[in-house]
């Protein structure tokens, strides 16, 4: 599984969820601490932030460890949004690595990772192609594709993991996904926590530190973060 984490809310660095805190995403590439499945995540790395001179987010993503980068800390520092995403990857048995393999995916305004895996099969109908042969790419494809029909993030999220889901019952579907108003997140098979800030949320595959005030959201539900607050619902 890989790991990924978003915030939404007052504008901030990427920084905050990548090297600032003790187990941000760059610990979490070779030191997770909630991985069920995988050891290192060194298969690769993404980003993502809004920046009001572009309509789309502004994305980095690289297949090699977060570690090896030695640009990434003051990348991180000064790409600031009000919606950010970063993920890091350990690419499943079987799957290419490569940077079009690599999270978050984008079309348009939205940026979507996944944690786990999921049979192609279980995926290929509900997209024309993907930018790489990867399950995630085809997952990620499949998402912007009904998010194109109709524009609602938890929607679409829903819709693809329960197709997905069903035609492949070992599937996991941890999806996270925003649009630079909102995220929306999904629980399927792994873990998802969530903590509340004063002047935003971060939702991250683990805890980013320990400090109080994570909480874990349930197996099999669809979190929702917008302005007006986070909803966790069952799915
Ligand atoms: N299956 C995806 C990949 O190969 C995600 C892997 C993961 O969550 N570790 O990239």
């Amino acid at each position: 599984m890989c790991r990924h984490a978003a915030w939404l809310g007052a504008p901030r660095a990427l920084a905050t969820l990548i090297q600032e805190p003790e187990h941000g995403l760059l610990a979490q590439s070779y030191a997770p601490r909630r991985q069920r499945h995988g050891t290192v995540n060194a298969d690769g790395f993404g980003m993502g932030w809004y920046d009001p001179a572009r309509a789309e987010p502004v994305r980095y993503r690289r297949a090699i460890p977060m570690w090896a980068d030695a640009n990434l800390p003051a990348l991180a520092q000064v790409a600031l949004s009000g919606c950010l995403l970063g993920a890091v990857r350990c690419a499943t048995v079987g799957m290419p690595v490569e940077e079009s393999a690599t999270a978050p995916f984008t079309d348009g305004p939205w940026m979507l990772s996944h944690n786990g895996r999921v049979e192609r099969d279980a995926v290929r109908a509900l997209a024309d192609s993907a930018e790489s042969a990867c399950d995630s790419a085809w997952l990620a494809a499949a998402v912007f594709q009904r998010l194109r029909a109709e524009p609602d993030l938890g929607e679409a999220l829903t819709e693809v993991v329960a197709h997905a889901g069903e035609k492949d019952p070992g599937a996991r579907l941890n999806l996270l996904a925003c649009d630079g108003a909102s995220i929306a997140a999904t629980v399927w098979g792994d873990t998802l926590f969530v903590h509340r800030h004063q002047d935003g949320v971060v939702v991250a595959s683990e805890p980013l530190d320990d400090l109080p005030g994570w909480q874990a959201v349930p197996d099999r539900s669809l979190l929702l973060a917008s302005s007006e607050g986070v909803r966790v619902q069952p799915m």
